[in-house]
């Protein structure tokens, strides 16, 4: 084990993330382990009744729930698309 010591006044931690290993053994995902969606329609490159919203997609925003948010317009509307 290291020990690194640094001065700061605001620090800002962010843990190793990653998907939830159920969906690694799916063909819903890309290399990285995140579901391989359309960044503008948030729809599945392959499987089109599939849609991804969050922080398991592989959307090449921030995973926040900020993000998610200025997403939930988008997703709501595709499938309502495609479902008419
Ligand atoms: C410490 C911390 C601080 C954060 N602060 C902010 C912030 O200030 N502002 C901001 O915008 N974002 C913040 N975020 C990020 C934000 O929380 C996430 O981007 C957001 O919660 C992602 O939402 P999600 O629905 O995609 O996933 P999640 O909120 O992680 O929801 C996934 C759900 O799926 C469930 N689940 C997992 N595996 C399975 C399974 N096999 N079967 C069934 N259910 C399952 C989980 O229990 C969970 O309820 C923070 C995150 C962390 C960890």
């Amino acid at each position: 084990m290291s020990v690194c010591l640094f001065q700061y006044s605001l620090l800002h931690v962010t843990p190793p993330m990653s998907t939830p290993r159920e969906l690694w053994k799916s063909p819903l995902v890309d290399q990285a382990n995140f579901v391989s969606v359309d960044k503008d329609t948030l729809q599945h490159t392959k499987y089109k009744n599939v849609f991804s919203i969050g922080d398991c997609g592989n959307t090449p925003t921030s995973k926040t729930a900020a993000a998610i948010g200025n997403k939930l317009s988008l997703h709501t509307s595709a499938p309502t698309m495609m479902i008419k």
